[in-house]
């Protein structure tokens, strides 16, 4: 069968009208010294094609753009897309547009576009003020919290369906409530994507594959890097929150990724999957690379000009780059307990020896292994529900009865809130 990929389309390539301390992307300007950065016709047009061609037969079709900052292309060019697209997507298929901005472009003409054309869009912002500050600043190096702001309350008013893209580092990292609920609470966002700093110092190191092995304390990271066991119990603090109150209220690819995993399905985000290769990012110039973390000239894979992308996310190279995540696994990931949610996570991250001295580990590996052994007992109660057709918003009633049981009038040998039809001390009240 043929297999759907996602490509992240970079129209103005690494160039942006920001400079964000921890910015990996910046630096990709230096792969095209000559160049003027902006997507030519010619190139807009063999991707377009391209990417509908590839998904024939399917019932959907993503046209994601990223950057750098995709809004310097201007309203005109992706006015261009929709209707070029309108054209060349057959009757019957959804069209999915995503945009990931910084935000500080959009005004009413943006917003009543993006909303006319139904994009989903993706906002940078890292949290209230003095977190959001710290890194995200302009090319002066003053912050931009109040223009994300502004965006997010026009993009609301606007009805344009949107999420927040949060990354969390050394500024935020010990703070994870205070910028769940300044986003779900005062911004009104239900969807928010968790993305972890690491920044590495050694990039010949990436380039080679990722695969190293430092010890914790010698890792070639930036101070600006969130720390293993902080990522851990950010993830814990949020899932704890969500978990009680925010069930299909809010939602978080993390955790809706965890839900997967636990009823025996494939997780939706590319780190938690065991192998990758079905994700490439694409410059402005034609060239696609294996994934938007691996932008480098070893992972560049062709030219949409030369070679159509369907050939190359299905050629033997990128086959091998994505079984390289699960080939590469060192002997400690094999034989962990919640392999079957983490998978050693994304592979530009591993770069840690392994208990054992094996290269390979992901500098993440403490903070999953304790959020995904954290969250292990309210998993299996959202599986069970909806294994057993029940909604998973009781899963929150639920944990509230089991967080205390006296209250909520249960004995021991009162029926598990759980819905697994065994008493209350078989199952969740013997822990
Ligand atoms: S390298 Fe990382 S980001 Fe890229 S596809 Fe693989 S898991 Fe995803
Ligand atoms: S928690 Fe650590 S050891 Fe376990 S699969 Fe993830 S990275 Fe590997």
């Amino acid at each position: 069968m043929i297999a759907p990929f996602h490509v992240l389309a970079k129209p103005t390539g690494a160039v942006c009208n920001l400079d964000c301390s921890y910015c990996f992307y910046l630096v990709k300007e230096e792969l095209y010294p000559d160049s003027d950065f902006r997507m030519k016709e010619q190139v807009l047009e063999a991707y377009l094609r391209q990417l509908v061609e590839a998904h024939v037969g399917m019932p959907q079709i993503t046209v994601a753009w990223q950057g750098g900052e995709p809004t310097l292309m201007g309203l005109p060019f992706f006015r261009r897309v929709v209707e070029r697209l309108a054209t060349l997507v057959p009757a019957g298929v959804e069209l999915e547009h995503t945009l990931q901005t910084n935000g500080v472009r959009l005004d009413d003409e943006w917003c009543a576009f993006l909303a006319q054309h139904r994009f989903l869009v993706g906002l940078s912002i890292d949290g209230p003020r003095e977190m959001h500050d710290a890194y995200r600043v302009d090319k002066g190096g003053r912050g931009t919290f109040d223009q994300v702001v502004r965006a997010a309350r026009l993009l609301r008013a606007h009805k344009v369906e949107h999420n927040a893209l949060v990354t969390v580092h050394a500024a935020n990292q010990d703070h994870p409530l205070t910028v769940y609920r300044f986003l779900r609470d005062e911004l009104g966002i239900e969807f928010i994507q968790l993305i972890p700093i690491v920044e590495r110092l050694d990039e010949g190191g990436l380039e080679a594959g990722g695969h190293a092995a430092f010890s914790r304390e010698q890792a070639p990271i930036t101070d600006r890097t969130v720390s293993s066991e902080a990522w851990g119990e950010f993830l814990v603090a949020v899932f704890d929150e969500w978990v009680r109150h925010d069930i299909g209220r809010v939602f978080v690819p993390t955790f809706e990724s965890a839900v997967a995993s636990w009823l025996g399905l494939a997780p939706a985000m590319c780190i938690f999957r065991e192998t990758c290769g079905n994700a490439v990012a694409l410059e402005h110039n034609g060239d696609l690379y294996s994934c938007d973390h691996f932008v480098t000239p070893a992972h560049r894979l062709g030219n949409v000009l030369d070679t159509t992308m369907r050939a190359m996310v299905d050629s033997p190279r990128q086959r091998a780059f994505g079984c390289a995540k699960k080939d590469g696994l060192p002997p400690q990931c094999q034989s962990c307990t919640v392999r079957f949610a983490c998978n050693g996570a994304c592979p530009k991250d591993r770069f840690l020896a392994d208990q054992a001295g094996h290269p390979g580990l992901n500098y993440l590996c403490a903070g999953y292994f304790r959020f995904f052994t954290h969250i292990d007992g309210p998993m299996r109660l959202i599986a069970n529900l909806l294994k057993a057709g029940l909604p998973a918003e009781q899963a929150m009633t639920a944990l509230r009865q089991l967080d205390d049981p006296d209250a909520a009038g249960l004995s021991r040998n009162s029926p598990c809130p759980c819905g697994s039809g065994r008493k209350l001390k078989a199952c969740h009240g013997s822990r």
